[in-house]
């Protein structure tokens, strides 16, 4: 981005992406009539309230839910010009609404039951974007929601190749043991609720490979959150 762009982008007014309105990148009247995705199983594919994987398919996976909660195709402008430093209060604006959708689906009663963990990019990615866009996401979550975030809890112990770039079978084996979680932090997540936190997901091996990384033992559960999913089967309502 060039540096006059990005004074443009600090002293222009917000505007609504999708009916232009001052004040806001995502106004209130139009979240009210955003599409959202249909809540289904992950593993089967079929209808699930609150994005719960099925009983009989849980066997397959070590968490409750996969939830995404916009349509990609209507949201990829938005989430992309959030990666520009200037513009990453964007997601502040989506999280100003998109918390309460979260805490209805989780069932969330007490926020101190559970802690936000960002899924942690690469390095070499990290080191081109500056930060990583999920820690942010965590950070506005936390900060409307009033649950808990870290950011280290989490690590990433190889450096996968860019997940995009690859086949799907290259995907599920790059990503075989990429991640520990650091000791230090035992006890924060100690008998906590997790929520992984993603921006955009393409496979969820991601999500699932972290989640293979936890003692099960120590935890009480793992839901995942992506803010969209540009594979075919979220589509929306
Ligand atoms: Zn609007
Ligand atoms: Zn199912």
């Amino acid at each position: 981005m060039k540096a006059i762009d990005y004074i443009k982008d600090i002293i222009a007014p917000k505007k609504c992406y999708f009916c232009s309105a001052e004040g806001h990148f995502f106004c209130p009247q139009c979240y009210k009539s955003f599409p959202r995705i249909s809540e289904l199983c992950y593993v089967c594919k079929m209808p699930s309230d609150n994005f719960i994987i099925h009983d009989h398919c849980w066997k397959y996976l070590d968490v409750q839910s996969l939830i995404v909660l916009f349509p990609y195709r209507k949201i990829q402008k938005l989430i992309k010009d959030s990666k520009y430093y200037a513009k990453k209060d964007i997601l502040q604006d989506v999280w100003a609404y998109a918390w309460k959708y979260l805490v209805e689906i989780l069932g969330i009663d007490n926020p101190s039951d559970y802690i936000i963990l960002p899924i942690p990019m690469n390095f070499w990615r990290k080191s081109k974007r500056w930060y990583n866009h999920a820690d942010i996401l965590a950070k506005y979550i936390s900060k409307s929601s009033g649950i808990n975030y870290h950011t280290k809890v989490i690590k990433r112990v190889k450096n996968t190749l860019q997940q995009s770039k690859l086949t799907r079978a290259e995907r599920l084996s790059n990503l075989d043991s990429a991640f520990k979680i650091d000791e230090k932090y035992t006890d924060f997540i100690k008998w906590k609720k997790l929520i992984l936190v993603d921006d955009v997901v393409s496979t969820w091996v991601t999500f699932l490979e972290v989640a293979a990384a936890f003692d099960w033992q120590d935890i009480m559960s793992i839901d995942c959150l992506a803010l969209a999913s540009d594979t075919q089967i979220f589509d929306e309502k």
